[in-house]
């Protein structure tokens, strides 16, 4: 059997239905950086960094994809040259016929992304995200006639209404009278002009994740049939299950901060890790951000985190764990992120499989961190 061709367009949706894209922040810029979407993948490679060392790595191993967690564009160009950095980039995959994609903050808050992996490789258990992702969730209530409830719920299920966690078909069906009366005009399903019609309806309510709410609507207004369908869309506060920023959880053992950070490095392969906090103290619940998670520093210790492991910490942030007595463990921006290449590999490998592409997946694996212990 001859396997179908896998584009870079393909890699792309994959991705971004396992990190959707509106997971990220506003001011990121995840998805396609450079590249043809309609070219053809046969490897791809993983890196952290869209740098010059790892678009060479990939090309030289075959691949004609870079996947990497952080960006390559954020600011507008004002040219394209070889002699800038992010120009050199760009410069060296369009003339290698390359393409590289991003998956940035999306990784990081999602259910199975960057933030758990990293929960996971220092042993919490019941870890939670530490800044759940809301406002992503709608309430969606139509009203249907008694008869119609099957095809309009099917409809709402098969566009992606219905979720929550590890549940999908969940609604919830009251009956009741509804009323209305055709104006003129208008070519009723039920009834006739001018006269008010009372006919048994049901109220079918479900939820709907704010980006699949136009194909839902627009499934549903079709599978139902009156001419003006009654909708409610009700924003929710509810937290998507799973999604956010950092996690909290516990150790399976209280244990000294000093040996901690012992683990810590072990567990990050790193050389060294910067404290805040007497080494003697007893830390249990952990809180953890991978990158630069200092903006935690309130919500980690809100939610009675003992220490924050993340990078990036400045000497203000440090007073202000300080101040709050909270320890801090700077492992480093490379080092609470690096896990996420090999990961990510794995799970765009174990995905492309599931739907028989041919694609192989490397691992950028001369990456270092930029920061030298001495
Ligand atoms: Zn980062």
């Amino acid at each position: 059997m001859a396997t179908r061709t896998v584009r870079v367009q393909d890699l792309l949706g994959l991705l971004h239905g396992l990190y959707p894209p509106d997971l990220a922040e506003e001011w990121d810029n995840v998805g396609l950086q450079v590249g043809d979407p309609a070219a053809t993948v046969e490897r791809l490679m993983v890196a952290l960094d869209p740098s010059t060392a790892a678009l060479t790595a990939a090309s030289e191993q075959g691949a004609q994809l870079l996947v990497t967690h952080h960006p390559l564009l954020f600011k507008p160009l004002r040219r394209l040259t070889p002699d800038d950095p992010v120009g050199r980039v760009i410069w060296q995959a369009v003339r290698g016929g390359m393409a590289i994609v991003a998956a940035h903050t999306n990784l990081d808050v999602a259910a199975d992304g960057l933030n758990r992996w990293l929960a996971e490789r220092l042993a919490l258990t019941d870890a939670e995200p530490l800044q759940p992702v809301t406002g992503q969730l709608l309430k969606l209530v139509v009203f249907v006639p008694f008869d119609h409830v099957g095809p309009v719920t099917e409809a709402l299920f098969a566009a992606g209404a219905g979720h929550i966690g590890g549940y999908d078909q969940c609604s919830f069906r009251t009956s009741g009278i509804g009323t209305f009366r055709p104006g003129p005009g208008t070519a009723p399903f039920i009834g006739e002009t001018g006269r008010r019609e009372q006919v048994e309806e049901v109220r079918l309510e479900t939820i709907v994740p704010q980006r699949r709410l136009s194909r839902v609507l627009e499934k549903m207004i079709k599978a139902h049939p009156y001419e003006e369908v009654a909708y409610d869309l009700v924003p929710l506060a509810n937290q998507l299950p799973g999604v956010g920023l950092g996690r909290i959880g516990r150790l399976t053992a209280a244990q000294s901060l000093g040996e901690f950070a012992e683990g810590v490095k072990a567990a990050l392969d790193c050389q060294s890790v910067r404290l805040v906090g007497a080494p003697e103290r007893t830390v249990g619940k952990v809180a953890v951000c991978g990158g630069s998670g200092a903006g935690l520093i309130h919500e980690a210790k809100r939610q009675g985190a003992d220490v924050l492991v993340t990078g990036d910490v400045k000497y203000h942030e440090a007073r202000l764990a300080e101040e709050l007595d909270l320890a801090l463990l700077d492992a480093g921006h490379f080092a609470t992120e690096r896990l996420a290449v090999s990961e990510l590999a794995a799970r765009l490998g174990k995905e492309a499989a599931g739907r028989g592409w041919s694609l192989d997946v490397l691992i950028h694996d001369g990456e270092h961190d930029p920061f030298l212990v001495r």
